[in-house]
C-alpha cells in the first residue's frame, strides 16, 4: 500500500505528547488602569462576527465606514484617516517612519514615557533627533516650544496630547501656529485623548496624529487610528528615500486603502478583519453618543472621581488645569507601598489600576476612566475599593466624615 507524499515527507515528532488545556477561560476584570479598558459589548460582539475577505466589496464598505466615523471622532476632513495594522505604537512608527528621512531634525517633547519611545524610533530611522524636556507631570508652556523650534529649526514636532504616565493634558493648538511658523510639522500622540477629551485635528492644525484603541475608544489593542493632513502628504510624496519599514510605508499602503473602487485595490497585506469590526463598531458608538456629549461624560465622571479622592485626602499629580480625565494620576501617601494596593485591588476586587512608570514609580497610582468605563458606578465602585485597600495599609488621614 503506498503512503502519501505528505507521509513520506514527515519527520517524526520531536514532541509527541500533545498538550491539553482546559476551554480559554480569562478571570473577569474592571480594567481602570492606562489601557486596556473593558470593550463595550456591542464592539466584543462585532469581533466575533464571521470572517469575510479583505478585498470583499462588504469590508471594503466597512473600511470606508471606519473611514468616515475616525474624521467625525478626530474632528478632521483628512482625507488620509485610516486604522493602522497593529497597537499604538505601529500607528507611532508609522508616523516616525513615513514623515522623517535619513537627517531631518526631529523634536520631541518628552514629559512622560512616550517622548522617549518617539526619540528612540527616530534614532532607529536615522533622523537627528534632538528631545526637550520637563518633569513628569508638567506639559510644556507656549514659550518653550518657541525657544525649542527657533532654536533647533526642526522639519518634524511630536507632542503627546495626552501624556498617560503622568496624566497631563498637553494643549496643541498654539503649539501648531508656532510648528507652522516656522515650517515644521506638528505631530500628535493623541492614544489616551482621541473620544475621552476635546480634540480638533483641523481647527488645531494638527499634520498628523495617530491614536490606540484600546483606550477611550473601548475596543481591544490590535488596531491604531492614523491621519495625514495636506503638509504632512506632501512631505510623504516629496521623500527622496523609500520609507524604510515596509509594513508601515504608506504609500503602499495608500494605494490599497483610498483608491476608488475594487479593481485597482491592490494587495499589501491582509487587513485584521475582526479588529476593524471591533473599531467600526467602537466609532459608531461614538458618533451615537455624540463627541461632545462624550467629552463631557469623562470630564463629568473624572470630577466625580476626584472630589472623591480629596475626601479620602488624596492628592492628584496634576493640577486640574492640565489634568486629564481619561487618566488621573493619584500621589501615593507616604507611609503606603504602593503596589500592596494595586495587588489588593487586583485580588480582593478584581480591578485593575496602574502602578507609576520611570521617574513615576512608587510615587502615583493611575487611574484610567475610559470609555465605555467612564461610568459613575464605575467612580463609586474605585473609591469604595481604593479606601478599603488604603485602610488595609493602615492609612489613616481618611476624613471621619467619610468613615
Ligand atoms: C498606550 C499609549 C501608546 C502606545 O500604544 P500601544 O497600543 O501600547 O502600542 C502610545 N502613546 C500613549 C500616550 C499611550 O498611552
Amino acid at each position: 500500500m503506498q503512503t502519501s507524499f505528505l507521509r513520506q515527507q514527515q519527520d517524526k515528532l520531536i514532541i509527541e505528547k500533545a498538550p491539553v488545556f482546559e476551554p480559554l477561560d480569562p478571570p473577569c476584570r474592571l480594567l481602570c488602569g492606562p489601557g486596556p479598558c473593558n470593550p463595550h459589548p456591542r464592539v466584543l460582539r462585532a469581533l466575533s462576527m464571521q470572517e469575510i475577505g479583505h478585498l470583499d466589496s462588504a469590508f471594503l464598505h466597512i473600511m470606508e465606514e471606519i473611514k468616515i466615523l475616525l474624521r467625525y471622532t478626530w474632528q478632521t476632513k483628512n482625507e488620509f484617516t485610516i486604522p493602522v495594522s497593529g497597537t499604538g505604537s505601529a500607528a507611532m512608527e508609522a508616523c516616525v517612519c513615513n514623515l522623517l528621512e535619513p537627517g531631518d531634525k526631529f523634536l520631541v517633547g518628552c514629559n512622560g514615557y512616550f517622548g522617549p519611545r518617539l526619540v528612540e524610533m527616530g534614532q532607529r530611522y536615522g533622523a537627528s533627533v534632538v528631545s526637550m524636556h520637563k518633569p513628569w507631570g508638567q506639559v510644556f508652556s507656549v514659550e518653550e516650544l518657541e525657544e525649542n523650534i527657533r532654536k533647533h529649526r526642526p522639519k518634524v514636532l511630536a507632542l503627546i496630547h495626552a501624556e498617560t504616565s503622568t496624566g497631563a493634558c498637553q494643549p496643541l493648538k498654539e503649539a501648531a501656529d508656532i510648528c507652522h511658523h516656522y515650517d515644521c510639522l506638528l505631530v500628535a500622540d493623541t492614544v489616551t485623548s482621541i473620544s475621552g477629551v476635546p480634540l480638533h485635528i483641523d481647527q488645531w492644525n494638527i499634520d498628523a496624529a495617530y491614536a490606540g484603541s484600546q483606550k477611550c475608544l473601548s475596543c481591544p489593542p490590535g488596531i491604531a487610528p492614523l491621519t495625514f493632513g495636506p503638509r504632512a502628504l506632501e512631505k510623504l510624496r516629496k521623500r527622496r528615500s523609500k520609507v524604510k519599514n515596509w509594513y508601515l510605508d504608506m504609500n503602499l499602503i495608500a494605494s490599497y486603502l483610498t483608491s476608488n473602487g475594487n479593481s485597482n485595490r491592490s494587495y499589501h497585506h491582509t487587513a485584521p478583519i475582526n479588529m476593524c469590526y471591533g473599531i467600526r463598531e467602537a466609532l459608531a458608538l461614538v458618533a451615537e453618543e455624540g463627541l461632545e456629549q462624550r467629552w463631557s461624560r469623562h470630564e463629568r465622571n473624572a470630577m466625580h472621581f476626584w472630589k472623591g479622592l480629596k475626601e479620602l485626602g488624596l492628592t492628584c499629580l496634576v493640577p486640574q488645569q492640565y489634568r486629564l480625565p481619561s487618566l488621573t494620576t493619584i500621589q501615593v501617601p507616604p507611609g503606603i507601598r504602593a503596589t500592596a494596593v494595586t495587588s489588593h485591588l487586583l485580588e480582593k476586587f478584581g480591578i485593575e489600576i496602574g502602578n507609576g512608570l520611570g521617574e513615576l514609580q512608587g510615587k502615583v497610582w493611575r487611574v484610567g476612566l475610559m470609555g465605555y468605563n467612564s461610568r459613575e458606578e464605575i467612580v463609586q465602585t474605585l473609591l469604595v475599593a481604593l479606601r478599603t485597600a488604603l485602610l488595609e495599609q493602615g492609612y489613616s488621614s481618611i476624613r471621619p466624615s467619610f468613615m
